[in-house]
């Protein structure tokens, strides 16, 4: 570089260095080194006479964990790491620009009496365990402020990675007395189920199988803005949304952002986004613009549940420090402004074997059964575990944010229901009536664009589609309702706890002597009425929904509360999942982060009211009448919040503050900001907020 950009780069962080193309392809060569595993991992476990692939079986915990350990230091050492942390995912653990992932950092070595620093000190004991002191986290009322202690243990179906100068290594995080005070270990509870019942089942249909996997795919929406404006919007800095701001005069009603040509600002970081995701490992294969102007994502190569979670938190970390590093924030909150599109996080799902079969795939599974009876019988399972647990995947997915998202048309609705297009809703309709099988042939159709010189071609005969929450796409289904800042563990808890049960209870009947296919058969009977293949956010559906009786929830604050519900307990207890103590705590958990959410945002409305509203309104001589009576409204209901007695009733009145009085006042100060003159109004404006100027930073691309 010379002399005159370097000056020009430290004067306008705008010109950061983004990487270059050439840069950006000799990094590939780097991908994964940064993550212990495979190669790398048994390059250094041979200098340890330890064989290649040993970590792919946990027992390596026990058997050579020390070995392992100084096989990790070196590996550090080489990459100029000293420092190691156990990685874990505190309860309730979101997007909120901290706090999506608890770590300690702790030195690799020893500072000996020489005055000197010795390595040599990190231990298989230092690996495997940690005690800490978590009592500052959520536990639902499990541990008090005086029983501390909380355990991290490694998780081995999750590699070691590093960043900077230290080695993460993920762990669960338990009490004292061992209940979950995680995402992360009841997810691993539900995988173990699923995997159970999945080989139990797979057995009575001709499958053998060791374990069946969750694999996902975590499609990754989020906002990149400004900085600048960003520091100037107290609400989305502590909140990670915006309390007021009146809509710019354009939006997205061109329908002109979705998989436009990326703003250059926001490549250049996108770019360098994802040449960290490379090092460590983190496929990620897809970049887009989507729906909302300065709105884009992310999306990997899909894997097991565990690593893709993980992984998945490290995206959003590290999009939110490189986003700084190039002058911009990142938002993962799933609904930042209003009047345009929040961000969701969809969650590919599908369940395979050891031996590489895609049990959602109609020809994989074919195959491997001799015979079409299986797919009819696991879909089956699927379509009745979707209707009897509705309300837990509604659970799933409940938080703050999406409380604005479901249902607006922009999300699938607060309903849910299963789409499985008309080609296999008929072939399963056919089977339920007839009690007999053909095989599936996916069918296909040609399009011929009447173009000489474009060869006609064929494409699935099935559409997608995007208003269900659950769609099946072939060969997996995608939960689309997710929110974008969402730890998905629990929502991956909860499809594996379902399908395990629902598997469970058709082996039972198989075992009791039934034909898999008559039990398969009147399960889709009983159950046919979650399938709905039409559009999901047309007026008729909530009414027709209704009439069918398929769950329902429209408050996220009654939706997390059906954590607790007996017979969702009896299911958690069932498959070894979560206890009782445990599901009241999470509920608890979620309650808490629910109304603590509403709070902060009710009371940094207050703070942007008095300190930016109010003073441009005096200042312009207008009537500041209407913002005087929507802030008292709002300062009246935090009141009520404090005064409410449980954490239920409190989410309660958050609920009403946030959709309703909240609203109002945003309206009040909306208002105001259409009339007072811009240069009097002190915060960022939307217009600020989202529409960075594409040509800005362009050079830096093409460096
Ligand atoms: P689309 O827009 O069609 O949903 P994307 O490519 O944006 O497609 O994202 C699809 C996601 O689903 C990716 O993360 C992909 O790896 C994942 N995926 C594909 N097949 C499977 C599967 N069998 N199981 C789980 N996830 C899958
Ligand atoms: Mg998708």
């Amino acid at each position: 570089r010379t002399m005159a950009a370097r000056t020009v780069a430290r004067m306008s962080p705008r010109l950061l260095p983004a990487i270059s193309q050439r840069t950006f392809m000799s990094s590939l060569e780097d991908y994964g080194t940064h993550v212990f595993k495979g190669s790398v991992a048994d390059a250094y476990l041979a200098k340890q006479g330890l064989p290649a692939g040993l970590l792919d079986d946990p027992s390596w915990t026990s058997t050579s964990a020390d070995k392992v350990a100084a096989a990790v230091q070196e590996w550090a050492n080489d990459k100029g790491a000293s420092v190691y942390t156990h990685w874990f995912q505190p309860m309730g653990s979101t997007e909120v620009r901290l706090g999506m992932s608890g770590q300690v950092h702790n030195a690799m070595f020893a500072f000996g009496k020489d005055g000197k620093v010795k390595f040599g000190e990190f231990k298989g004991k230092e690996l495997l365990k940690g005690e800490t002191d978590g009592s500052s986290y959520p536990s639902g009322g499990m541990r008090a402020t005086h029983t501390a202690g909380g355990y991290t243990v490694l998780d081995p179906s999750s590699p070691i990675f590093l960043r900077g100068d230290t080695i993460y290594i993920p762990t669960v995080f338990v009490s004292f007395y061992g209940d979950a005070l995680d995402e992360k270990t009841p997810l691993l509870r539900a995988m173990q189920a699923v995997s159970n019942e999945g080989v139990r089942l797979l057995k009575h249909l001709g499958v053998s199988a060791a374990a069946v996997y969750p694999n996902i795919g975590l499609e990754q929406e989020f906002f990149l803005i400004p900085r600048e404006a960003f520091y100037k919007r107290p609400d989305l800095q502590l909140t990670g949304r915006s309390v007021m701001g009146k809509l710019a005069p354009r939006g997205q009603e061109m329908c002109d952002h979705y998989m436009a040509p990326p703003n250059q600002l926001a490549m250049a970081c996108m770019r360098e986004i994802q040449h960290e995701c490379f090092m460590l490992g983190i496929p990620l294969k897809t970049r887009h613009r989507e729906v909302a102007p300065n709105q884009y994502e992310f999306a990997p190569l899909f894997g097991i549940a565990t690593t893709q979670i993980d992984q998945n938190l490290m995206v959003m970390q590290i999009a939110n420090e490189v986003a700084a590093r190039h002058d911009m924030a990142c938002l993962f909150q799933e609904k930042p402004f209003m009047g345009i599109n929040g961000s969701g996080k969809h969650n590919n799902f599908s369940l395979g074997t050891d031996t590489g079969v895609n049990l959602l795939n109609v020809g994989q599974i074919a195959k491997a059964s001799g015979g079409p009876e299986a797919f009819a019988v696991i879909m089956s399972a699927i379509v009745s575990a979707v209707d009897t647990y509705g309300d837990l995947m509604r659970m799933a997915i409940a938080s703050p944010g999406n409380d604005f998202r479901l249902g607006a048309c922009e999300a699938p609705p607060a309903i849910v229901s299963t789409y499985l297009g008309d080609d296999i809703t008929d072939y399963l309709d056919g089977f339920r009536k007839s009690k007999s099988l053909k095989p599936y042939v996916p069918n296909t159709k040609e399009i011929n664009l009447g173009v000489k010189s474009i060869a006609p071609f064929t494409v699935p005969a099935e559409d997608r589609n995007r208003t269900s929450p659950f769609p099946y796409g072939g060969h997996r289904f995608e939960f689309r309702a997710v929110g974008s800042s969402q730890n998905v563990s629990m929502v991956n808890t909860v499809l594996c706890t379902i399908f395990a049960d629902a598997f469970s209870r058709v082996s039972t009947e198989i075992e009791a002597g039934k034909k898999a296919t008559d039990v398969a058969a009147a399960l889709l009977d009983k159950h046919w009425k979650v399938i709905f293949n039409g559009n999901g956010y047309s007026e008729e559906w909530p009414v027709e929904a209704g009439k069918r009786g398929v769950w329902r929830i429209d408050s996220g604050v009654e939706a997390m509360a059906r954590l607790s519900a007996p017979e969702n307990i009896a299911l958690f207890e069932k498959m070894g999942v979560l206890s009782e103590k445990e599901c009241i705590a999470r509920t608890a958990v979620m309650h808490e982060h629910y109304f603590g959410t509403v709070e902060m945002e009710a009371l940094t409305m207050v703070d942007m009211i008095k300190q930016h509203v109010l003073p441009s309104i005096k200042k312009a001589e207008q009537c500041p009448k209407a913002v005087e009576a929507g802030l008292a409204a709002v300062e009246a209901g935090i009141k009520k919040i404090h005064a409410a007695d449980s954490e239920y009733t409190k989410a309660q009145v958050a609920r009403e503050l946030r959709l309703e009085t909240m609203v109002t006042c945003r309206e009040a100060c909306d208002k105001a900001e259409e009339t007072v003159p811009a240069d009097l109004w002190t915060l960022a404006t939307y217009k600020e907020l989202l529409f960075l100027d594409a040509n800005q930073g362009a050079e830096a691309f093409y460096e």
